[in-house]
């Protein structure tokens, strides 16, 4: 989570439709070619306004998008592995019930792989951080549910810190270490995994708070800035959200046209009177 999901109007929206018209989207991939990590939060049957969700209908479309393009590889694949292929690997953040009843049959039955970043305190406690952050109840998975979906998917799990609090907050007298170190304990003791990827909450960092990681034993430091995957232990990822964002919008995105830059001077030119 980071900036508000912007309304979409209907100018921006037709401008968006005139230029999925002409495949730029596709012409994009094709011409550059980039792996991308994809971040999804919830994936709703019902809405529950919140912003960061995306409709299970429409997710589908996207993975059948995806699928039709990409090659959808784990993550740990994508930052390890060489291809020829442009590769897509999907993450989950926050660990919210409803992966498990509108994400994980799908990508299951396609045997695709995910993961999944789990703010480790709020399992153990059966709490809820949207109802801390947000005021909306909305479940977590539980130890029960991700040792059943491990079991029978390709999808892993991850840190994504113990308490969910900004990790620049609390990177002063070894909060921040003590709060990834429960949490490579909760996922150790709760799952047997030990965790070496930290998608860091808000997607907020500083060099200090990647050194910390970096202590604690973590390999790869995972933010939401809009990047393609690079080089080094720090990789940026693209925001997938908002109920009412149309496929048109998210082939745009996925291609790397649409990050928040972009968004601002769409915004400009289809405002500006
Ligand atoms: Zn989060």
């Amino acid at each position: 989570m980071i900036a508000p999901a912007p309304h979409i109007g209907r100018l921006e929206r037709r401008l968006i439709q005139l230029l999925d018209l002409f495949s730029v989207a596709n012409l994009k991939i094709k011409m550059m070619g980039q792996d991308t990590i994809l971040t999804y939060h919830s994936v709703e049957s019902t809405p529950s306004g919140y912003r960061y969700s995306v409709a299970k209908e429409l997710f589908a479309e996207q993975i059948d998008y995806l699928q039709a393009r990409f090659e959808i590889v784990s993550l740990k694949s994508l930052l390890t592995e060489k291809s020829d292929q442009t590769r897509i690997a999907l993450t989950f953040d926050d660990a919210y019930a409803d992966f498990y009843e509108n994400a994980y049959p799908l990508l299951r039955e396609r045997n695709l792989p995910a993961t999944v970043f789990v703010p480790t305190h709020f399992i153990e406690t059966d709490s809820s951080l949207l109802a801390r952050d947000e005021n909306i109840e909305k479940p977590h998975l539980t130890w029960q549910q991700m040792h059943e979906i491990m079991a029978n998917s390709a999808i892993t799990f991850q840190s994504h810190t113990h308490t969910h609090r900004s990790a620049v907050n609390q990177q002063n007298a070894g909060v921040l270490e003590a709060d990834l170190q429960q949490s490579i304990d909760s996922l150790t003791d709760n799952l047997g995994i030990k965790p070496d990827f930290l998608a860091y909450p808000y997607g907020l960092f500083n060099s200090q708070t990647h050194q910390i990681a970096l202590d604690c034993g973590f390999q790869t430091l995972l933010t939401m800035q809009d990047q393609p995957v690079g080089r080094g232990p720090v990789q940026g990822r693209l925001d997938i959200y908002q109920r009412n964002q149309t496929l048109p919008y998210f082939k745009l995105t996925v291609a790397g046209l649409l990050g928040p830059g972009m968004r601002q001077k769409l915004r400009k030119i289809v405002y500006r009177r």
